[in-house]
């Protein structure tokens, strides 16, 4: 059977002397691992179609046991990625956090188009790296079915406080007039910082990044974001820690 469809290539892997094996993001059939045979000659001779970052229009066969890319046309290559680690290592993990959280064979535009829109914004350095990063790991949950609860005080229904508290394992917000006491599981959510987590759940798709923080307020809406994140993964992801000591100007 043959699949046509689009799709950002999130890894590669060159197998043999010739062969790749890449998993891409397809706007049809998710996350997929596939075979691309003779990758160096390939037949359209368009190399960079199927590399890392590139988003393409690929003609994938599919066979019993597994798919094979037979022809790969190159919409997007997002070159300027590559011109610092920063840029790099931050696509990088998004692409990461899509292989993990994207399933195989289902319909996966919205991911595609979330993904391709933040390298966009990393590309033209429209919004702070750390912004960027938190609004992807906000929408990635919610379109993968884990979207954190953070409408209302669970206790009184209030929406907004000067100070709120997302409760981890039981995914419920309260305000502080109802906390009396709290733990570790308790994170601490100040009003912007709420209101971004709401807008990136909630925002249509092209608005996603349409807000302004202080930068001070863009350091504690990455740590909440990364920290619910990586709370209901329950995994490291090695791209986040080569982009953290970057960040953190430890390279
Ligand atoms: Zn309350």
């Amino acid at each position: 059977m043959k699949i046509n469809t689009t799709g950002l290539i999130l890894s590669e892997k060159t197998i043999g002397e010739n062969d790749k094996l890449v998993c891409v993001l397809t706007a049809d059939k998710g996350v997929l691992r596939c075979f691309v045979r003779g990758a160096k000659s390939f037949k359209n001779h368009n190399n960079s179609a199927v590399q890392s970052l590139c988003y393409s229009r690929l003609s994938i066969f599919e066979g019993r046991e597994k798919y094979i890319i037979d022809e790969a046309v190159p919409i997007r290559i997002f070159y300027e990625l590559r011109r610092d680690l920063e840029s790099l290592s931050l696509a990088q993990y998004l692409s990461e956090l899509a292989m993990y959280m994207v399933p195989e064979n289902s319909e996966s535009s919205e991911p595609l188009s979330l993904l391709l829109n933040s390298l966009h914004m990393i590309a033209g350095s429209r919004r702070p790296p750390l912004m960027i990063k938190a609004v992807y790991e906000m929408r990635i949950l919610t379109l993968t079915g884990f979207m954190p609860n953070l409408i209302y005080c669970d206790k009184c229904g209030c929406y907004e406080a000067e100070q709120m508290y997302y409760i981890q394992g039981e995914n419920k917000l309260i305000c502080q007039n109802c906390c009396t006491a709290r733990d570790e599981r308790y994170l601490s959510v100040s009003r912007p910082v709420l209101l971004a987590m709401r807008h990136s759940i909630f925002a249509e798709p092209k608005k996603i990044f349409s807000f302004r923080l202080s930068e001070q307020a863009v350091r504690s809406f990455a740590d909440t974001a990364e920290t619910i994140l990586l709370y209901v993964t329950e995994r490291q992801f090695n791209s986040l820690q080569f982009f953290k000591t970057i960040v953190n100007g430890l390279l």
